[in-house]
């Protein structure tokens, strides 16, 4: 039955148009990855006090604050240059 729920669950998820930002981590379903933790989760999902997440539902600026790029996740956590030190620590 656990298996029959998973292939469901991989189907509906292979054929779904939502949840773009989480397929780009994601592409395999998997119970182990259902978090509960608030701020994890605005960072799979891409929702949040992000600036390109606050564009599409509030019309504010999309660009991040160093001004080089908007305010993805992406950029956020990997790619901005005005956190590479932390990153390096
Ligand atoms: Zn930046």
């Amino acid at each position: 039955m656990r298996k029959n729920i998973r292939q469901n669950w991989q189907a509906s998820w292979d054929h779904s148009s939502k949840g773009k930002q989480v397929k780009k981590l994601f592409d395999k379903v998997d119970e182990r990855r259902v978090l509960r933790d608030f701020y994890l989760n605005q960072i799979i999902k891409g929702h949040g006090a992000f600036k390109n997440y606050e564009n599409r539902f509030f019309g504010k600026s999309p660009w991040f604050f160093c001004g080089k790029d908007e305010g993805t996740v992406e950029h956020n956590i990997l790619k901005c240059d005005e956190w590479q030190d932390i990153r390096d620590t």
